[in-house]
């Protein structure tokens, strides 16, 4: 037997561990129709305890929650929770409601979703994450997006131990939702070019799995876009799938790099400038049709594809002013600054404004 001398095993005890470093993934994954009733089995599989804190909103209760605790109610304690917005109040008050449970169950949007990662994160509790939608990649990742005064703030948090999403209630979603989840997971495209980019500029590490995951992600969607319909049980699936993957290539990265980019920036800043307009991922299929030109590649092949999908390809098409979206442009490179992207390399107020009037030529 080889013994490990002291000096190795103090190398072994880190005194602080750097959990970005880590390969955090969800364990249990079920995809499909009707396959809210595997929950209790999750659960079960899980080992997670019997008491949890159901976190959703208002209408997202109705559609999903209160069946989730109906059927979870002979064996489980569930403490529902209404979260209406994402803010840290809300936040504070779920960690209260949640204080002594064994685990969180997040049923609902992105808001919901991010809410309840969250809550797991501060509390060390795990959570399982039921999207009702499939409008971003946020449902299976690591990261979070919370309002803050400043804009939105993308925040460190733990990804979901299980997701269970039924593709039957995520079909039943207005189109709009799948459409912009389409759109996030293309934006993979130049959140992996501004992601070589500053490798070669800035000498930031790369993960080349994590690259080549996301990318294949955005590939396979834009190679079936054609096939991605409203309403349908295998487009939602199709979707839910792609979004669990580009989580799963963030949490090989240990960070959001493989699939947000300048494109990211974009929509943060857009969301800053003119809140409430355009979903997340909307405005992201717009950052990525400038960001693409910028990268010298197909961005007229981007924005067919997301025309296909039906996610808007202007910034007309989402209620918000080209002056606005120019501004928005500017804005992008002061966001997270040390996020190097292509917006970075001297975009002025004259080309911000060309790259906007370019989306509208045929
Ligand atoms: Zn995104």
């Amino acid at each position: 037997m080889i013994r490990m001398s002291a000096d190795a095993i103090k190398l072994l005890k880190p005194k602080v561990f750097d959990k970005s470093k880590w390969m955090q993934l969800p364990r249990d994954v079920v995809i499909g129709l009707d396959v809210i009733g595997q929950i209790p089995s999750v659960c079960e599989d899980l080992k997670l305890g019997k008491s949890a804190l159901l976190i959703s909103g208002k209408s997202t209760m109705r559609l999903a929650g209160d069946t989730i605790r109906e059927i979870l109610d002979e064996n489980y304690t569930i403490k529902p929770f209404i979260a209406e917005e994402i803010s840290m109040p809300v936040i504070k008050k779920a960690q209260k409601a949640a204080a002594g449970m064994d685990f969180l169950i997040g049923v609902g949007g992105g808001r919901v979703i991010d809410t309840a990662k969250i809550v797991s994160y501060n509390l060390d509790i795990p959570f399982i994450s039921v999207p009702t939608a499939a409008s971003h990649d946020g449902i299976a990742s690591s990261r979070a997006s919370v309002p803050t005064v400043e804009g939105h703030a993308s925040l460190d948090a733990q990804p979901p131990i299980a997701i269970v999403a039924d593709t039957g209630i995520i079909a039943s979603a207005p189109h709009r939702f799948l459409a912009s989840g389409c759109a996030d997971i293309i934006s993979n495209y130049t959140a992996i070019l501004d992601w070589e980019l500053a490798h070669r500029v800035k000498g930031e590490p790369i993960s080349e799995y994590a690259i080549a995951l996301s990318k294949m992600t955005a590939e396979i969607l834009v190679k079936n876009s054609h096939i991605i319909k409203p309403h349908q049980e295998p487009s939602a699936r199709f979707v839910t799938n792609a979004l669990v993957s580009s989580g799963v290539a963030m949490s090989i990265a240990g960070s959001s790099r493989p699939a947000s980019g300048g494109e990211h920036k974009f929509s943060h800043a857009l969301d800053k400038l003119a809140p409430g307009k355009a979903l997340h991922g909307e405005s992201c299929g717009i950052g990525t049709i400038i960001s693409m030109y910028l990268h010298g590649g197909d961005w007229k092949g981007i924005r067919a594809s997301l025309k296909s999908i039906g996610a808007p390809v202007t910034p007309a098409e989402v209620g918000i002013d080209d002056a606005i979206a120019v501004e928005a442009l500017l804005m992008a490179k002061t966001i997270r600054p040390e996020r190097f992207t292509i917006f970075d390399t001297g975009l002025t107020r004259e080309s911000a404004e060309n790259l906007i009037q370019m989306l509208y030529r045929e």
